[in-house]
């Protein structure tokens, strides 16, 4: 098995919405989602968008995490 940056596929995340709307969601992280915007709040949005933002936003948060240890490292 190759070593790098993997995910589980978790089914039924719970995404919460600041306009206290909460659903669920597929997605690669196992933990409560926070969110600004949601289909309820946002016509335009859909669970898609939400799941493409918050996969973005760890792999950002891993990424520094990485960068960190390994400056630490050195
Ligand atoms: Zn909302």
């Amino acid at each position: 098995m190759k070593k790098g940056i993997h995910w589980d596929y978790h089914q039924n995340v719970e995404v919460n919405c600041i306009c206290w709307v909460s659903f669920t969601i597929n997605a690669a992280i196992k933990w409560p989602i926070k969110v600004e915007t949601c289909y309820q709040c946002h016509p335009a949005f859909n669970k898609d968008r939400i799941i493409k933002k918050v996969v973005k936003w760890r792999m950002e948060k891993f990424l520094e995490k990485q960068k960190k240890i390994d400056s630490m490292k050195k």
